[in-house]
């Protein structure tokens, strides 16, 4: 990339991606401790909620499988119950053994709820509770081990926020001395004090103007981006958080936020599965897709 020859600043990517194909990067490590407890404390189900496109879902289905246990997903729009074979994310969940339920927006705004756990619990047998997007106090502790004492010499990392649940994590382990930069996929001011729930230090901002619209909103430009990004360096962006993030980070530079010099971490959080569902949506839509 030139433009970081040209500021003299070095972008390293830590490929978190890898860690496996369907519990992808942050979501294996929001789940590891949360997989831990279920299984010491004799539960043989996990159940949590999520979109059609979550990455959450999938992961915990394959985590579920992987582990023993079975699954089951409380899932947003009624309307799919007729047609998630049509889905990528939800067909994949359900060839993972994870068993299905799809109820309105209206119900799913009140998932939260003592009478709707409740409901829950007296329509399926006892079950380890995962929230949306898996954040809880052990997700958090799972993601203090993004960062590792390799990592010291970073002067700023940066990671992707959806619940902000990731970036508590990282905070909680860099030293004081790195400065923490957090990039949310969508609109919303409460982002803020989410992360202030988990997070134990204050050397972290967030960037909000990188969110293209909102959650899982798109252009031609970010899709443009993330296909010149792969031709580049090869790497895989997903559309969803990390393409955000880099284009972001990227923005940043460009703009000359960081000193020359400066060494710059981002979190690759995975959330490629993803892809294939953003292009079905993308062609129907007859626009540019993203290159797999
Ligand atoms: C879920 C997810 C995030 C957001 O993680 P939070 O802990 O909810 O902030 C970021 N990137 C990817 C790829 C994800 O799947």
């Amino acid at each position: 990339m030139p433009i970081l020859e040209e500021k003299r600043v070095s972008l390293f990517i830590k490929r978190e991606d890898k860690i496996h194909a369907l519990i992808s990067g942050n979501k294996y490590r929001k789940l590891k401790y949360n997989i831990e407890r279920a299984k010491s404390d004799h539960f043989d189900t996990l159940l949590t909620f999520g979109g059609a496109y979550s990455n959450h879902v999938v992961a915990t289905a394959c985590a579920a499988k992987e582990n023993g246990l079975r699954s089951i997903g409380i899932i947003r729009g009624e309307e799919l119950a007729s047609k998630w074979q049509k889905n990528h994310t939800l067909s994949m969940a359900r060839e993972l053994g994870m068993q299905l339920k799809f109820i309105s927006r209206g119900e799913y705004r009140n998932k939260h709820l003592p009478q709707f756990i409740n409901q829950l619990n007296s329509e399926f047998d006892t079950f380890y509770l995962l929230p949306e997007g898996g954040t809880n106090n052990l997700a958090v502790l799972g993601c203090q081990e993004i960062l590792t004492q390799n990592d010291a010499d970073f002067d700023v990392i940066c990671s992707s926020v959806g619940t902000g649940g990731t970036i508590a994590g990282i905070i909680n382990s860099s030293s004081s001395k790195q400065h923490l930069i957090g990039f949310p996929a969508l609109k919303g001011d409460f982002l803020k004090e989410d992360i202030c729930k988990f997070a134990l230090k204050k050397n972290w901002e967030l960037q909000t103007n990188f969110h293209f619209g909102g959650y899982a909103k798109t252009s031609t430009e970010l899709i443009d981006f993330i296909n010149d990004f792969k031709k580049h360096t090869q790497i895989p962006l997903d559309p969803i958080y990390t393409a955000k993030m880099m284009y972001g980070i990227l923005r940043m530079v460009e703009a000359g936020k960081f000193k020359p010099e400066t060494k710059i971490l981002a979190i690759h959080t995975g959330g490629l599965q993803g892809i294939v569902g953003m292009n079905a949506i993308l062609k129907k839509k007859n626009l540019p897709l993203i290159n797999l």
